[in-house]
């Protein structure tokens, strides 16, 4: 696996250090308040785990999932619920977790699908970001960013390449040859 690894983006530390303040910043922000976390499954289920620990104010934990890419590196902007929320989140404090935030559909299709919920309020924050390939469309606000990333394709830290690479330590961009195998 390392061996397909062309250079590492950003390090485990690196990203450990950046997480633990974004976990201090929202619980500053949400002090007081009914807080849910809501991970898109599945990438964003290792991000999601480290920054729900690092919150240090009484929080609750969901998952979602959503079908994104399939085994392609294209987003399809086609979205279907594949695992829906355990419970209501009738004025509760929502803040959705995504690993990266790429054209912004699928950040937008989900504040679109979780607002009709009456949620007291909705926010996002996203390990990574894109704003480079973000469409027009879909400029949505995002309200807690670890790391800007440029325009190319990443892998680690859940982040996967066709379900693989989901387990190296950092992020990562893979050598050209993976893609042509
Ligand atoms: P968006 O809808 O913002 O275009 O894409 C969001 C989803 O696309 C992310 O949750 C992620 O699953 C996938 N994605 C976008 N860019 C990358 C990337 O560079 N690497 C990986 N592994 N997935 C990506």
């Amino acid at each position: 696996m390392l061996q397909d690894v062309e250079r590492v983006l950003i390090s485990e530390a690196e990203m450990q250090k950046r997480i633990r303040e974004m976990g201090a910043q929202i619980s500053q922000d949400y002090e007081g308040k009914d807080l849910v976390v809501v991970g898109i499954l599945k990438g964003a289920a290792l991000f999601c785990s480290d920054l729900f620990r690092s919150i240090t104010i009484p929080v609750e934990l969901d998952f979602m999932r959503i079908s994104s890419y399939g085994a392609s590196t294209k987003s399809t902007g086609v979205h279907r619920v594949l695992l829906d929320l355990d419970y209501s989140l009738e004025d509760k404090h929502v803040l959705i977790v995504e690993d990266i935030v790429d054209t912004g559909l699928t950040i937008k299709f989900l504040l679109g699908y979780l607002g009709q919920r009456h949620p007291a309020s909705l926010r996002t924050a996203t390990l990574l970001d894109k704003p480079s390939r973000r469409k027009p469309e879909a400029a949505v606000p995002i309200d807690y960013r670890g790391f800007e990333v440029p325009d190319e394709f990443v892998c680690g830290n859940g982040l996967d390449y066709a379900e693989k690479y989901r387990n190296l330590r950092d992020i990562v961009i893979l050598k050209p040859s993976v893609y042509s195998k």
